[in-house]
């Protein structure tokens, strides 16, 4: 019995410190969150907010522009049990689509083209502003050594 609490507790505890390691996010070069649209890192899509939408641009393995025409992106929020589909615009430029609430998931399909395998990507759509770089989470820029130093203020702001 004994053995068993201690088990419990360890597991606990491990399973805080995954919570509590937040170590920022990829950000692209125009300051976005770099989602991967690859399994070769090959294709990305930076994620910016603009005039309350989303826009999705591509770049590619050196993070130089990539221009939008085969490609194909479906879009939905909400849980897997009950996801909402988002209208999707798409450019030359990139795609747009309508901001999700804050502290929902973005959910993106990409196709490189008709023939492309599906590539999903997610994003928590976090606004907390984050204790570390005073950036919204998910643009977060911390550092995961940065983290360390101060465990209890994190704690607290993973857990609203
Ligand atoms: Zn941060």
């Amino acid at each position: 019995m004994k053995m068993k609490l201690t088990s419990m507790i360890l597991a606990f505890l491990s399973g805080a410190a995954v919570l509590t390691a937040h170590e920022g996010v990829e950000r692209g070069p125009n300051g976005g969150r770099l989602l991967e649209f690859s399994k070769d890192e090959t294709m990305h899509g930076e994620v910016t907010v603009k005039e309350g939408k989303f826009h999705i641009a591509l770049l590619d393995k050196d993070m130089k522009p990539v221009a939008v025409a085969a490609q194909t992106l479906t879009a939905s929020t909400g849980d897997r049990a009950k996801p909402v589909k988002l209208e999707v615009a798409k450019a030359a430029t990139g795609f747009s689509m309508p901001v999700v609430s804050e502290g929902a998931w973005l959910i993106l399909q990409f196709r490189s083209g008709p023939e492309g395998k599906p590539i999903t990507a997610r994003m928590e759509y976090n606004t907390a502003t984050c204790d570390g770089c005073k950036e919204p989470e998910w643009l977060c820029k911390c550092e995961p050594e940065k983290e360390k130093e101060k465990p209890a203020a994190k704690a607290k702001a993973a857990k609203p």
